[in-house]
């Protein structure tokens, strides 16, 4: 793939200074698919001196401006949305039918969202007593992704801050460099100028770090793990700047009697294994009413013994497989943890698909009878792996569900909105997602507690980027 083992630095690609190769792997073949360059602390400081010298023209546009960058940027995106399904489908195993109309599409969607945010905001907003108040950008910004939405993690960051008016530097992750070039492609082909986006591959400790700790990096956006976005945090603190992070999840799935357990209980079960189980905030715990405790445990079952696998080049609803090795002996483990703290495997298990002995498949899993203090049930899996545990009373299941570290989204499944309204009213996550009801391009979108800080899509995402800026009259 041209560009792979180059870096995006003020408006050229260019040849890395640094030379240490990373092979990039297919994970349905385990084979080599090219490679890029791990950059250095020249690389960083490049590109970063890149973004802060076009920081001074760009940072001063007209919103009309950035608004006909973004609209060329929307006319360009549409035309490569085939490449960036492909290149996922190769980087990360996201099967094809999946990966266009969800990885891929998210360039369109938040993109789509971000430009009516941009319209919609006021630049000038008069205050009751005299006061006026502005908004302009937050200056350079270093741009951190995962591999497990590589696009949308990219679209949810690069658009908001070109919308503002920053200049960015993008670290994406060392797994999915591929969409992340193409990604940049498009953006030259929109015609932003020169260093107001930059691409700079590498890994955490080394670029990751680097930005968080370079003084000329006024913002720092970062998804990923709480582990590394506590580490992005705690290195930005030395030049206070701002940071937003959307980090993991543990997401509780609250099933009251009264709802469709049918059509709840599947479609939770199939969104939790959905992406192969790579989500943040996918619904991993299933808290059940004991009313209807053995019956969602068979529904579950019988989703996940009918849930296929299979090669992510297919097009089709199965699921591909884990990203890399690191994930699948991850996930490998974690489903023998459930099995020593002594939950009942009602589905799944440890070891591949029958058939599939060349890439990272793992079985679609289900444990019943886990209790909440479980390491199943408290520890991100990031597989296809749910766990079942019942509940007594309302109070109980909103105990059970804020009873983690994290607090990204919650799922309510019943036929009382009021109690939905009233069980939500109680959680403390980001998101509440009312029986089945599904994100929404330009919503708001982040975590309470350790899931993060910071909201991003549509308007909240844009402020994100933004200063404000109060203009006293005399
Ligand atoms: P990760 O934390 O290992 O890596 C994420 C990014 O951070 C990568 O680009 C990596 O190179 C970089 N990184 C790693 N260590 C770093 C350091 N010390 N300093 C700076 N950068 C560093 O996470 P991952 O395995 O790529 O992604 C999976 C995680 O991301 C899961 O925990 C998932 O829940 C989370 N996630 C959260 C959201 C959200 O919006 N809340 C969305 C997607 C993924």
């Amino acid at each position: 793939m041209q560009n792979l083992d180059k870096f995006y630095i003020n408006g050229e690609w260019v040849t890395p200074h640094s030379s240490d190769k990373f092979a990039v792997l297919n994970p349905a073949t385990e084979q080599s698919i090219g490679s890029i360059i791990l950059g250095d602390e020249h690389d960083v400081n490049h590109a970063v001196d890149s973004a802060t010298e076009a920081f001074a023209a760009y940072g001063q546009s007209s919103k009309h401006y950035r608004l006909d960058l973004l609209a060329a940027l929307l006319s360009e995106t549409k035309k490569r949305l085939e490449d960036l399904a492909h290149a996922m489908v190769l980087e990360m195993g996201v099967p094809i039918s999946f990966s266009r109309t969800m990885q891929a599409d998210a360039a369109v969607g938040h993109l789509e969202g971000f430009i009516a945010a941009l319209n919609s905001q006021k630049e000038r907003e008069e205050l009751d007593n005299g006061d006026v108040i502005v908004r302009e950008p937050v200056g350079v910004c270093g741009l951190i992704t995962p591999w497990n939405w590589p696009v949308n993690q990219v679209a949810l960051k690069v658009i908001p801050a070109l919308a503002a008016g920053c200049t960015c530097v993008l670290k994406p992750s060392e797994y999915t460099p591929m969409s992340a070039v193409i990604y940049t492609e498009i953006i030259h082909a929109a015609g932003f100028p020169a260093g107001v986006f930059n691409l700079v591959q590498g890994d955490g400790p080394t670029v990751g770090a680097g930005l968080a700790a370079h003084p000329d990096v006024h913002m720092m956006s970062f998804t990923g793990s709480t582990r590394a976005g506590t580490e992005v945090m705690r290195t930005s603190a030395a030049s206070v700047k701002r940071v937003t992070l959307e980090l993991g999840g543990k997401s509780p799935d609250l099933v009251f009697a009264d709802c469709d357990l049918e059509e709840c209980v599947t479609t939770t079960v199939l969104n939790c294994f959905s992406n192969t189980g790579q989500s943040c905030d996918a619904p991993t715990r299933l808290l059940v009413e004991r009313s209807c405790y053995d019956q969602v445990v068979d529904i579950a079952v019988a989703a996940a013994n009918a849930q296929a696998v299979d090669d992510p080049a297919k097009e089709g609803d199965h699921l591909g497989p884990l990203f890399d090795k690191i994930q699948y002996d991850r996930v490998q483990s974690m489903i023998q943890v459930g099995i020593d703290e002594g939950a009942r495997l009602a589905a799944g298990g440890t070891g591949k698909p029958e058939g599939f002995d060349t890439g990272w498949y793992v079985k679609p899993t289900v444990f019943a009878d886990v209790n909440n203090d479980m390491r199943i049930a408290r520890e991100e899996i990031f597989g296809p792996v749910i766990v079942v545990i019942p509940f007594d009373s309302e109070e109980e299941a909103v105990e059970l569900a804020n009873d983690t570290p994290y607090g990204l989204a919650a799922y309510i499944e019943t036929g009382d909105v009021v109690r939905a309204e009233r069980v939500a009213s109680k959680l403390r996550v980001g998101a509440v997602h009312i029986n089945g009801g599904g994100y929404n391009y330009g919503s708001p979108f982040g975590g309470y507690r350790q899931s993060g800080n910071g909201r991003e899509g549509g308007v909240m995402g844009l402020e994100d980027y933004q200063e404000i800026k109060t203009l006293h009259f005399g």
